[in-house]
């Protein structure tokens, strides 16, 4: 039977991806030797990762002042390597989840941390508004997609100070103005590739003003090449991940970049939020205006709780995959990355509506 993946990350991956990855696996450009088994130093991978970092230049539009890294850690390890790079005596964060949380937890090795607003109070399902951006501050960093809860901040904001972004699950997903923020990370996992490696876009003029001392891994300004197109060499990079990334990342243009990914997303997170606000069995749990086009969180309606795992079950057996909520919130979550075709999410209606009819 054919599976619908709505796994929350590691995810659904395009299948041209896929294909060229078990290719180069066997035979990487003709060489005869596999991926797994070249030197990152030969010419063939140099082209690959000039031309990876030049399909996130022409996709987001990322002027030449910005470097782009690939490296190591995942998000997690942004949490902290963006305090230690950025931060000289006072950051701002926005809470908006378990991973703006951590991202917290992390800044406060560094210095001190304000909370500008948190959604804590109500389990995270909506995005604060009206708080103000303190402006002594070295950066405000936000999380633009939070991928537990399904709530998204949907615009750039603008912000008089430095604005990071941890943007780990929506990524690549919308045209971004990248010209409004000083730093963008994330897992790559989630939207542009499998796990293993982590982009960071970063305005090179706010590096080295931070007064202490860094690891020379933990400082960007190591991964940054002389030349604008050999970054993220200084070490060995997470070659195979990287590989993915570009052969996803060439899907994504090839379709007509993020404009085209952006109605796409918003023509599948309708479809099944209608779906959920039609359905007297669910209800969703993220207010309306914040609800993210990545991540849709769903539980039984009011009098219907004790049907939850039937639910998942039914799902289950039409070839649903990874729908269960994230513990903290329950339920159901379908995450719907660019690579997850309008197929799946039919499906899953489809399933939600022959639920509904069973049980009436
Ligand atoms: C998944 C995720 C992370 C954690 O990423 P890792 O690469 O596993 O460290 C951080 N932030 C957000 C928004 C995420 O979705």
């Amino acid at each position: 039977m054919k599976k619908h993946n709505f796994n929350a990350g590691p995810c659904v991956l395009p299948k041209e991806a896929i294909e060229s990855a078990i290719a180069a696996i066997r035979d990487f450009d003709n060489t005869g030797i596999g991926i797994l088994e070249i030197s990152h130093r030969t010419p063939g991978w140099e082209r690959i990762m000039a031309e990876t970092e030049q399909l996130w230049r022409d996709l987001l539009n990322i002027p030449d002042d910005y470097a782009i890294l690939f490296l190591g850690g995942g998000a997690s390890t942004q949490f902290f390597e963006v305090p230690a790079n950025l931060l000289k005596t006072k950051a701002a964060y926005l809470q908006t989840g378990v991973w703006a949380k951590k991202a917290i937890k992390e800044a406060k090795f560094y210095g001190d941390v304000e909370v500008v607003a948190s959604s804590e109070d109500k389990n995270y399902t909506y995005i604060p508004k009206g708080y103000k951006i303190p402006t002594d501050v070295d950066y405000f960093h936000i999380t633009t997609n939070n991928t537990i809860y399904g709530t998204e901040i949907h615009e750039d904001m603008d912000s008089p100070v430095t604005l990071v972004a941890d943007m780990s699950s929506d990524i690549m997903s919308r045209p971004v103005d990248v010209k409004k923020y000083g730093l963008i990370y994330g897992g790559a996992q989630k939207n542009v590739g499998p796990a293993g490696v982590t982009f960071v876009i970063v305005r090179k003029d706010l590096l080295g003003k931070v007064d202490r001392k860094l690891q020379t891994m933990v400082d960007y300004r190591t991964h940054i090449g002389d030349e604008p197109r050999n970054n993220s060499m200084f070490n060995t990079p997470p070659v195979f991940s990287i590989f993915v990334m570009h052969e996803t990342l060439k899907w994504v243009k090839e379709l007509g970049g993020v404009e085209e990914m952006y109605k796409r997303n918003k023509k599948k997170a309708e479809l099944l939020y209608n779906e959920i606000d039609r359905n007297s069995m669910f209800v969703g749990t993220a207010v309306k205006e914040d609800r993210s086009l990545m991540n849709v969180c769903f539980v039984m309606a009011p009098g219907h709780e004790a049907l939850e795992s039937e639910f998942m079950n039914f799902a289950k057996e039409k070839g649903m995959v990874g729908i269960k909520g994230h513990r903290s919130v329950g339920g159901f979550r379908a995450s719907i990355y660019n690579a997850c075709p309008l197929e799946s999410v039919e499906a899953l209606v489809a399933c939600m509506q022959e639920f509904e009819k069973n049980h009436k």
